[in-house]
């Protein structure tokens, strides 16, 4: 498709971009321009990239009032050297159509998904941070704007890619995290949107997580399945992976996903990389008493979540009400989540021989060295 260009006419002074991009914060600062395209009668039209700007919605925007989003989150990461790659945002496409399938919404063809995400990282190249773990965050979403309070799949929407400039999600390059299991909510179950990136999924389990934060002292929730409440699922934005050691041999184990679990796109990753390690790799269904006997034996030694964003981040412990800690690793940061998190962070930055597949390079954009 083509994507038509107007330029922002007063963008960020590079100054002010170099100010942002020393200590950029989580996705906290939009970038000057962002891509916005929308779809109505059957098709995808006026594709553009445009000024960051506030949009105009009817206030009976249909995305408002019955949920119809759903959205994306990858990064494109720039070396020092000015090589800038996107991490296979050819899986973010096909996901975001999966995604729009389930929510009868059109899906974006997966060639313009990666224009888009191409000519934005092009366009905001001086956004590009370089420092080891940072990027420039790009968020496609696509969401419904007709104008309707009756309930049915709109016949009107809107794409937009956002990109941000993000330091490492987590301040240390490996910080570890606790994590609590509640038995008052669950997040999917059977058949439901587990498996998709839609917005109301995090707004279902934001009280889950202040719960969890405010009375038990833990950074994120360790959701359960819904059906029986014994095994565990993943996190509220990230899959979550065990490693499982004996004698010689060390596996990583992480559940299989069953339709109620994001397939994501750093679990899919590791799983790849693990044997290329010397790791064997199992996805079952993993008990939260199993965690709690085997992690006690030291059979389990470490758990770890993981996703875009903080690519991987040790779990030190999971809580649950009236019950011990299962402690991890004695709550240290454990070897084989290191060696997996600095394996993939070297594949993301076209520092190690395997996969560079994985890396789509963004030929005509160079990110500059701060100084
Ligand atoms: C996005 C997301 C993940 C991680 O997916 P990645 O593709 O690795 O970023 C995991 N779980 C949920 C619920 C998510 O929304």
């Amino acid at each position: 498709m083509h994507i038509e260009i107007h330029n922002h006419e007063s963008p960020t002074p590079i100054t002010e971009i170099d100010r942002i991009r020393n200590n950029p914060g989580f996705a906290v600062h939009a970038t000057d321009h962002m891509i916005s395209a929308t779809w109505s009668d059957g098709e995808w039209t006026a594709a553009k990239l445009v000024p960051f700007a506030n949009l105009s919605l009817d206030p009976r925007a249909m995305a408002l009032h019955y949920g119809q989003s759903v959205f994306e989150g990858l990064k494109a990461i720039g070396r020092d050297d000015g090589e800038v790659a996107l991490f296979r945002p050819d899986m973010n496409a096909r996901r975001l159509q999966v995604s729009a399938e389930r929510f009868a919404m059109p899906a974006l063809p997966i060639g313009t998904f990666l224009e888009a995400c191409e000519l934005l990282v092009e366009t905001e190249q001086d956004w590009i941070p370089t420092a080891r773990g940072s990027s420039l965050y790009l968020r496609p979403i696509l969401f419904a704007t007709e104008p309707f309070l009756g309930v049915r799949p709109a016949k009107e929407y809107q794409l937009l890619v956002l990109a941000s400039p993000a330091a490492p999600y987590f301040n240390a390059s490996l910080q570890s995290i606790t994590v609590g299991v509640l038995d008052e909510y669950t997040r999917a179950s059977f058949g439901g949107t587990g498996a998709i990136k839609c917005a109301g999924n995090y707004a279902a389990s934001y009280r889950a997580k202040q719960i969890t934060h405010d009375e038990m002292g833990c950074d994120e929730v360790l959701w359960l399945d819904a059906a029986t409440r014994t095994y565990v699922e993943e996190l509220g934005g990230m899959n979550v992976m065990f490693v499982e050691r004996n004698r010689d041999i060390t596996r990583v184990i992480t559940p299989r996903l069953d339709g109620t679990i994001l397939p994501g796109i750093t679990r899919a990753s590791l799983l790849d990389l693990a044997p290329v390690l010397g790791f064997e790799v199992i996805e079952r269904d993993i008990y939260l008493d199993e965690l709690r006997a085997r992690a006690g034996s030291g059979e389990i030694t470490e758990a770890f979540a993981c996703g875009t964003a903080a690519v991987v981040a040790p779990i030190e412990r999971i809580r649950q009400r009236q019950a011990d800690d299962i402690v991890f690793n004695g709550g240290a940061v454990g070897e084989i989540t290191t060696r997996l998190f600095d394996e993939l962070v070297a594949i993301q930055r076209g520092e190690s021989a395997h996969f560079s597949e994985w890396r789509h390079v963004v030929e005509a954009a160079r990110s500059r060295p701060l100084i």
